[in-house]
């Protein structure tokens, strides 16, 4: 579990494990014992992109993001923002961290990633143009689909659905150790 609240958001009182009835039957929850304020820890929506450059032979574009201390590449995602809709904001975020324009998008899948609490939202998306990474991102790398590999949850399962859609057999590596 990813709990991060402490406190209740309605009165500010400590949150404890509370057990209660619920529709599914007894849930432990973290709960306000003072008001009855219950937190539901549900998962976060990330959108992720499978960048295919249009004007770089179809090769995907994965990016390295600076705050990772392991040499890793992976999708371009971002957080979902309020008064958006999920094409747009992959979109938004596509031109944001590569400053690349969307030409087409198509949805892939959805997939659970349960070690962040999100729930992955993942895209092709068809983009053109000159790459600029945000300062979020150290470096990128252009593959050929071919030689991308997939990690064994979220955006890899993504990536996988994808490749197989494309005539090939994704191949798997150790998803990378999670952060302290
Ligand atoms: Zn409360």
């Amino acid at each position: 579990m990813n709990e991060e609240a402490r406190f209740c958001l309605q009165c500010g009182q400590p949150l404890a494990p509370i057990t209660q009835e619920e529709d599914g039957g007894a849930k432990t929850r973290l709960r306000c014992a003072a008001c009855g304020w219950t937190h539901w820890n549900n998962p976060t929506p990330v959108l992720a992109a499978i960048v295919e450059c249009a004007d770089q032979g179809g090769r995907v574009l994965l990016a390295r993001n600076a705050a990772w201390q392991h040499r890793m590449f992976a999708l371009i995602t971002g957080f979902m923002e309020a008064g958006e809709t999920p094409q747009d904001g992959i979109t938004r975020e596509v031109k944001e961290e590569t400053a690349l324009d969307v030409l087409a998008l198509d949805l892939v899948g959805v997939y659970d990633f349960q070690r962040m609490n999100q729930v992955i939202v993942v895209y092709h998306v068809l983009a053109q143009g000159e790459v600029h990474l945000s300062p979020e991102l150290a470096e990128y790398k252009l593959f050929e689909p071919a030689d991308l590999r997939c990690w064994p949850a979220g955006t890899g399962y993504g990536l996988a659905a994808w490749l197989r859609s494309r005539g090939h057999v994704p191949q798997f590596i150790d998803l990378p150790p999670a952060r302290p």
